[in-house]
């Protein structure tokens, strides 16, 4: 199998003062060439790409496989692949289970495709978000039209009793337009041993990673803290993937 990327800023990197020569990309290739031209040399693309929508495009001007590693604001499909793996691995089921989403759940890729996958199930969703990183209307809608129930909260502590997953994420500070606007919403919600009190015994703590400080590292040796695991866990998923995709398994 052959891996690809696509990057590269003409910029000197300060440790190495070695200018990276610019990607086609920067040169002013389009993304239907670059992935055309890709797939000349690979078995399978990975594409990961700032634009919401962009990796679905690419795929329809590529013959080989695409997988999305992520598109912006808008899906992150693996990571959600990896999230249910995690429950089921974790909590021995997904069904029955009620998942708390908590942070900036409007930029964040990965709780759009979580959301819509566990429509697939009989669960219970609950969002903690500022008010202004709410989950937007059309995943809200996807999800309500799947007949899944999803009830909003101010806090953690309100929705922490029954919850069986709370799914924390970072505000995706890269998201803002101003530095002003991030600090607004920035610390709001931070996971304590001291919240943690209040959850279930049997319940566990996920995170797509990278954690900012949204979960104080004191939770880190709680048995219930599995995001470690589930960092793992993506990649054996992703291997699966793989081997799915080109038909190795
Ligand atoms: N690693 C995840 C992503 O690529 C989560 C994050 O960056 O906050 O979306």
């Amino acid at each position: 199998m052959c891996a690809t990327a696509l990057g590269g800023s003409g910029v000197l990197h300060p440790s190495t003062q070695k200018a990276t020569p610019p990607s086609c990309q920067e040169k002013g290739e389009s993304l239907a060439d670059s992935v055309q031209t890709m797939s000349c040399y690979s078995d399978v693309l990975v594409l990961r790409h700032p634009q919401p929508g962009a990796v679905e495009l690419a795929a329809k001007h590529c013959r080989k496989p695409v997988i999305s590693a992520g598109d912006g604001v808008g899906e992150h499909p693996t990571q959600a692949l990896l999230d249910i793996f995690t429950i089921r691995e974790e909590l021995g089921t997904v069904n029955g289970m009620t998942i708390t989403m908590v942070g900036d759940l409007k930029h964040g890729r990965t709780v759009h495709s979580l959301a819509c996958l566990l429509t697939q199930y009989r669960v219970s969703l609950r969002y903690v978000t500022p008010g202004n990183l709410r989950m937007p209307s059309d995943v809200f809608h996807f999800v309500a039209s799947k007949g899944i129930k999803q009830e909003e909260f101010e806090n953690i502590e309100e929705a922490l009793p029954d919850t069986d997953v709370l799914y924390m994420t970072r505000i995706q500070k890269e998201r803002f337009s101003s530095i002003q606007e991030y600090e607004a919403c920035f610390g709001q919600f931070i996971l304590t041993p001291h919240i943690m009190t209040r959850a279930k015994k049997k319940m566990v703590v996920m995170h797509p990673m990278p954690r900012v400080n949204e979960i104080s590292v004191e939770v880190d040796s709680d048995p219930r803290a599995a995001y470690f695991r589930q960092a793992e866990n993506g990649m054996y998923i992703r291997m699966a993937l793989l081997a799915t995709v080109l038909g190795r398994y």
